[in-house]
């Protein structure tokens, strides 16, 4: 469309020749008409909405967009349109004929309505026509008449109108044309000649104008819309708003406005009034300027010129309105647009990149997700075999100590605390597989000798580590949610408490089972963190008297305990024992100095520091499984017995005898209770003593069971050395039987056989000196003979001498070999 325009003015524009004028007509008309068809419509309503606002009676014109006919039929009596009038412009029209009747006038009308038609739209054109507004014919309502003159017609008023209300100075505009006046006399004036309405009626000139004015709206609008007045007609609405916003705020108080449709339209008028006011003034500084540029140059001014003089002047005095000429700010706001939207352009690219890498890594992280599932799958399944693994190995486990026999039995010869030689010593031989063979001091040959098997045998310089290193395994049993029994079984003084305890607890290498079967018993249950997790607690008790004592009371009160033989509540048979959590060893070691220093101690004549009570120090080891959450529950008593001996050696009476004898029938009962389980009898008499009643759990059924028996290798132990071994071979033999009888084949055939070398060795022997004897008694008789006879002193001589020789060999038999 500007290069239309462009030709259009090039072409003659504004006062140019005739026959380049009609060139940019005919440009211009079809502009035009294609742009008046379009905009018809909406200026036929927006002059609709103006009448009805203006008089009740164009109510009857229909709502929304009415047709040109519908239009045009409402106006045709001329009622409205000079009531109208008369608000406009009061008294403009002295009679307006009334209609109250017709409320819908029929298309060709009666003659009554003819009348009021004729007469109202009569009064109406002329009154128009004389305030220079622009009008219409009366045909034009007709039907089939064009209501594009009408329509203009009204708009005009409507312009005049606002015009009016907003003090008679600035711009309105309808249709195709703008009119400005700064005047104050009334009727607005023509703009391009300058001269009163009355002078410029000539026809032609009327033309003249119409064209120029329809050139000049056409350039407003391309120019209007290349100097973005937006910022100036949102500064209008903000005018407007704030404007009402004040007013309403001001008057609060009072209560005098409420907000409505007047309100809004009176502060609008008033800012319309306040910009066009301004506007004006712009205008007239802006004239002063234009006139006196060209008055200075005296006519003979070029129009390059003129606009150069002007935008330079504009300049000068810091005017901020566009120029004429395309500025520099002009070029700069299209440098700036062009930056940003490269800008743009870069940014919305870097946004696809961005779009397709975070594409790219979600794709990527689904598919890292997918591969962790199956790496999670896979471990579970691991996790789930190892799980099954370890029972496995557990089952296994007990499976081989189970083998090695759940009743076992150790036997440990303490040293000789003197220096002794070997032949004071009751121990005859150890064989490596756990026979012993103990000699009788004061007896000789066959019976002097007897051999006991066990399943290992401890000698005198066995140290503390080896005997432990063999009793290990059963400690991981405990662990594994089995229950363990170890006794220390012998006579007084025969190194019981040196086995369970040691003999001195701040010197590692002499610390006992029970130490190191905690020490162990932590170690495990550490490498087992990730996969169970164990408590461990510690009872720790005497029986003495048939009476149970908890070790651990700090207190002092040694108060009686109760035992509960189905104490499923808790697992403890002690319940009411004083039950102390420990987490390592360094815990146990002073519980276990504590109780020690509790433990009841008697002197006997065979040994001061000899104890006469049972002590029993308990490990509770409960294990929960980190993935199956399952319980394992184990315990482990180490039992330290009190002295074997028998009480008639032990020479006491009176409370001590009473001791004995308790302690003597505890024993028995002890090992009637081992011997039932052996046999697998119906009946096992745990009940019979406090021992068996407090130990019940841990001897048979999946419990194991260790007895390490000590003996004294003096020869004045021989006695009770024998009754002790006898006592553990009742232990041990019955379920020990089957191997035994495959130990009896080996070693001991060989000292069998030994021992029958030397008794027909010895046999021999004694035949030899019976044979010598009756010589001897022979020679003597023959001896008494010749001296009675005939003495021969010679042959007396050599018969001394050999006689001599056979009393030396009765003597020492071996010479005689
Ligand atoms: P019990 O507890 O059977 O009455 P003890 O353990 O008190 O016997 O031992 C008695 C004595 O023998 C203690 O002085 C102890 O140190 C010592 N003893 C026992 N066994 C050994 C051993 N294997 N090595 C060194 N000394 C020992
Ligand atoms: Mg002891």
């Amino acid at each position: 469309m500007a290069s239309t325009l462009r030709i259009a003015l090039r072409n003659g524009g504004v006062g140019g020749p005739k026959a380049t004028k009609l060139t940019a007509e005919e440009a211009i008309g079809e502009e035009m008409a294609m742009r008046k068809a379009e905009e018809a419509a909406s200026r036929r309503f927006e002059a609709v909405e103006w009448l009805r606002k203006m008089d009740r009676g164009a109510v009857d014109i229909p709502l929304g967009e009415p047709s040109e006919e519908e239009f045009c039929l409402a106006l045709r009596n001329g009622l409205i349109l000079c009531n109208v009038l008369n608000k406009v412009n009061p008294g403009a029209i002295p009679k307006v004929v009334e209609n109250p009747v017709v409320a819908v006038q029929l298309a060709d009308g009666t003659a009554q309505s003819a009348i009021q038609y004729f007469e109202n739209m009569r009064n109406f054109l002329v009154a128009v026509n004389e305030m220079k507004l622009l009008t219409f014919e009366a045909s034009d309502i007709e039907k089939g008449g064009s209501s594009f003159k009408v329509v203009d017609c009204i708009l005009c008023l409507k312009a005049y109108h606002e015009w009016k209300l907003a003090g008679e100075i600035g711009i309105w505009r309808y249709g195709g044309i703008v009119k400005i006046s700064s005047s104050h006399r009334g009727f607005p004036s023509s703009l391009f000649n300058g001269a009163t309405a009355d002078e410029s009626s000539d026809k032609s000139d009327m033309i003249h104008d119409h064209q120029l004015l329809d050139v000049l709206h056409l350039l407003s609008e391309v120019f209007l819309k290349d100097f973005k007045v937006t910022n100036f007609l949102s500064s209008f609405d903000h005018f407007g708003v704030r404007l009402l916003e004040t007013l309403l705020i001001e008057c609060a108080d009072a209560g005098e406005f409420s907000l409505n449709d007047t309100l809004i339209d009176m502060v609008l008028e008033q800012a319309v009034k306040e910009f066009s006011a301004l506007l004006v003034t712009r205008k007239n500084q802006l004239s002063v300027v234009m006139k006196k540029t060209m008055g200075e140059n005296n006519k003979a001014i070029s129009k390059a010129t003129f606009f150069e003089v002007i935008s330079k002047h504009l300049e000068e005095y810091g005017n901020n309105s566009p120029s004429y000429h395309a500025t520099s700010s002009d070029a700069s706001n299209l440098d700036v647009v062009d930056f940003q939207h490269k800008q743009l352009e870069k940014l919305k690219s870097s946004f696809n990149d961005l779009k397709a890498q975070v594409k790219r890594d979600h794709a990527k992280w689904e598919e890292d997700l997918r591969n962790f599932q199956l790496y999670m799958q896979g471990l579970e399944l691991n996790t789930s075999s190892y799980y099954k693994l370890i029972e496995e190995n557990r089952f296994l486990y007990n499976e081989v100590q189970d083998l090695k026999g759940c009743i076992r039995v150790y036997c440990r010869v303490r040293p000789t605390l003197i220096n002794i030689s070997d032949e004071r010593s009751t121990i005859d031989y150890i064989g490596e597989n756990g026979s012993i063979i103990i000699k009788n001091p004061h007896k000789q040959g066959r019976d002097a000798r007897k051999i006991f098997s066990f399943n290992r045998v401890f000698g005198m310089n066995s140290t503390q580590a080896e005997v432990f290193a063999d009793t290990k395994s059963l400690i991981r049993s405990v662990i594994d949610g089995y229950n363990v029994c170890i006794f220390a079984y012998g006579q007084t003084g025969s190194g019981k408490t040196y086995t369970m305890s040691g003999a001195n607890l701040s010197v590692a290498e002499t610390w006992g089972v029970s130490y190191r079967s905690l020490n162990y018993l932590f170690d495990i249950s550490k490498s087992r963190t990730s996969i169970v997790n164990y408590d461990v607690s510690v009872q720790m008790v005497e029986i003495y008297n048939e009476q149970v004592r908890d070790l651990l009371v700090t207190d002092g009160c040694m108060r009686r305990l109760d035992i509960r033989n189905n104490s499923q509540l808790n697992g403890l048979n002690i319940p009411d024992a004083k039950l102390v959590a420990v987490t390592c060893t360094q815990d146990v070691l002073d519980l276990m100095k504590a109780g020690l220093a509790n433990r009841s101690v008697g002197a006997t004549a065979l040994n001061e520091r000899s104890s006469r009570s049972h002590s029993v120090l308990t490990i509770h080891v409960k294990g929960k499984e980190l993935a199956s959450g399952s319980i394992l529950k184990g315990c482990l008593h180490l039992v330290d017995l009190a002295g074997s001996e028998r009480v008639e050696k032990s020479e006491v009476t009176g409370e001590r005898l009473k001791e004995a004898q308790h302690i003597n029938r505890s024993l028995s009962a002890l090992g009637d209770v081992i011997s039932a389980l052996a046999q697998k009898s119906s009946h096992i008499p745990y009940r019979n003593s406090k021992l068996t009643q407090v130990l019940q759990d841990s001897l048979g059924g999946q419990a194991k069971t260790l007895m390490l028996v000590h003996i004294n290798p003096e020869i004045n132990a021989f006695g009770e050395t024998i009754s002790t071994l006898k006592f553990a071979e009742r232990v041990s033999s019955v379920e020990l039987g089957a191997a035994r009888v495959n130990k009896e084949t080996g070693e001991l055939r060989e000292l069998k056989e030994e021992v029958s070398t030397l008794k027909s060795k010895l046999e021999s022997k004694e035949m030899e000196v019976q044979k010598l004897k009756e010589y001897a008694s022979l020679a003597d008789s023959e001896m008494h003979n010749n001296r009675a006879i005939s003495p021969s002193n010679s042959q007396n001589c050599n018969f001394i001498l050999r006689n001599e020789s056979i009393q030396r060999a009765l003597s020492n038999p071996g010479v005689v070999e």
